[in-house]
């Protein structure tokens, strides 16, 4: 078992993990960010949160007056996006034309429509070169959809997260109240079921595990017992790369 302390990745160029990408992808409240996040920390490598991406434009479009069923709008919104997910003092913060909008992106109305942007293949289209200049500098953690199928799919490890709906309603339900946003509780159960429909059956990159991804279910582990699981994949895959101790 590879010891979790202590990890270290050292500052050398060659070993920074540049040219490494792990994709996490799974559904909303499977665990992925919390655990991309965690990881990229660990490494001292970069993190994107690309369903913040989407979230970004459904909050542009509605911002804008715009209907997030309207595609045109929608790949309006996208080839404009500027956008950046930054390290701060405070953690990982998301930016949409530099202002911190990570929790605005939270918003039920943001989930909604974002999930109805993401659907439009031009919308899909114009975010992808942004995605992809992840991983050059240094190593990067990227969690969504379809990180794994369609915006890294030659990446050598992957993983895919879910859980048992009833537990990702309730740790969404958790998030939410932690960072005092206002939700109705059953709204917001019907929307992220809604979005988990939305999502699997679209045709443009629909959510499903890339064949090769490692499969983690969450739904009774602690983070501590996934992070375990994970690093010792990772070690398995690239210890020598990127001279984990
Ligand atoms: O991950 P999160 O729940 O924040 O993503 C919000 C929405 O963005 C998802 O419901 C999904 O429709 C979309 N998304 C996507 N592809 C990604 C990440 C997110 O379509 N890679």
């Amino acid at each position: 078992m590879v010891a979790r302390e202590g990890l270290v990745v050292s500052g050398q160029a060659s070993r920074n993990g540049a040219g490494i990408v792990i994709p996490v992808d799974g559904p909303a409240g499977s665990g992925k960010s919390t655990m991309a996040k965690i990881i990229a920390e660990r490494l001292g490598w970069d993190y994107l949160e690309s369903g913040a991406l989407y979230r970004a434009v459904g909050l542009k479009v509605l911002e804008s007056g715009g209907d997030p069923d309207n595609p045109d709008e929608a790949a309006r919104q996208a080839g404009a996006l500027r956008f950046e997910c930054r390290k701060t003092p405070d953690g990982w913060r998301n930016f949409l034309d530099g202002e911190d909008v990570t929790d605005k992106l939270r918003e039920e109305r943001v989930s909604d429509s974002s999930s109805k942007v993401s659907a439009v293949p031009a919308v899909r289209e114009a975010l992808l070169a942004f995605q992809r200049g992840y991983g050059r500098e240094r190593g990067a953690l990227l969690d969504g959809r379809d990180i794994g199928t369609v915006v890294f799919p030659e990446a050598r490890l992957k993983f895919f997260m879910d859980a048992d709906i009833e537990i990702r309603i309730s740790r969404r339900f958790n998030e939410l109240r932690e960072k005092k946003i206002d939700f109705d509780q059953e709204k917001m159960a019907a929307n992220l079921r809604a979005r988990d429909k939305r999502d699997r059956e679209r045709t443009t990159a629909p959510l499903r595990p890339a064949d090769d991804a490692i499969p983690i279910d969450t739904s009774n582990k602690t983070i501590d017992q996934i992070l375990e699981y994970m690093i010792g994949e990772i070690c398995r895959e690239y210890g020598q790369l990127i001279d984990l101790r």
